[in-house]
């Protein structure tokens, strides 16, 4: 079984027909749990009615660092949303230099509500770097992330890079980037992390994987990404799924539900 570690089903298309089709097109190619990533505290409810919907989607919740004129939880309202049972990570969160050079304040502001609410509620975090490399790694570490880990998501930068968000404690996860040939220090990286703090994900419906490079991305495109890491790192793909399932459900335990209602179903 494989797990698409990040995904947002909900901006693919809402629509529960679409949703489940979308679920069964990525079972039809191993891929077996979805973790439903909330933007914004408008489509959080929307991630959460999923989760709650379907045993193998999970949600967490969050705004992302690019989401503004919204919203904007303080770390009590945020660790309250957190706390609710079917919520299994506090993301996404991060900074974004790229598309929010002229809301830096506001991110990482955001940035440390984030990870005090995650600390408060003890689940980890889902972060998004890009082009903000030392802000993020530093305000982390000053947050003491450390206490609750998390995963670097979508990660588009180079081994030592990688190497510093592991020494905090994170996993790394690869997406469809790491497809694309061009992008050789990220593919340096995907042979790189330890097997145990590896995760794969879409990021549907943004940034598909060769093949299917400049269509909408879909949950079941992660079998490209991972096949794609198996390859890099020369492990057999059906090792490399297990690996990067357990390393999930490791790192998000509550994720398990799925278990959890067996368990409580055979007593
Ligand atoms: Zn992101
Ligand atoms: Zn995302």
């Amino acid at each position: 079984m494989l797990v698409d570690s990040h995904c947002h089903l909900d901006l693919i298309d809402p629509s529960l027909d679409r949703v489940e089709a979308l679920l069964a097109q990525a079972a039809a190619v191993g891929v077996g749990h979805f973790l439903c990533v909330s933007v914004s505290l408008g489509n959080a409810p929307v991630v959460r009615a999923l989760a709650a919907r379907y045993p193998q989607v999970s949600a967490s919740v969050g705004v992302h660092p690019n989401q503004v004129g919204d919203d904007e939880p303080d770390v009590a309202r945020l660790a309250g949303l957190a706390a609710d049972p079917l919520i299994v990570a506090v993301g996404e969160t991060g900074l974004d230099y790229h598309y929010g050079a002229e809301h830096i304040t506001l991110q990482q502001a955001r940035l440390r509500t984030h990870v005090r609410a995650a600390r408060e509620v003890g689940k980890p975090l889902i972060v998004h770097m890009r082009e903000a490399t030392d802000d993020t790694l530093r305000i982390l570490a000053e947050e003491r992330a450390q206490e609750v880990g998390g995963v670097m998501h979508c990660f588009t930068e180079d081994w030592p890079t990688a190497q510093r968000a592991l020494e905090l404690g994170f996993h790394i996860s690869f997406s469809g980037i790491v497809t694309f040939k061009t992008a050789e220090p990220i593919r340096e990286a995907a042979r790189r992390v330890p097997a145990e703090r590896l995760l794969v994900e879409t990021d549907a419906p943004y940034l598909a994987p060769v093949p299917h490079r400049g269509k909408q991305n879909q949950p079941a495109y992660v079998r490209q990404v991972a096949d794609c890491v198996a390859g890099l790192r020369g492990v057999e793909p059906s090792l490399l799924d297990a690996q990067v399932s357990r390393n999930f459900f490791a790192l998000f335990p509550l994720a398990r539900k799925d278990q959890a209602g067996l368990r409580a179903a055979s007593r």
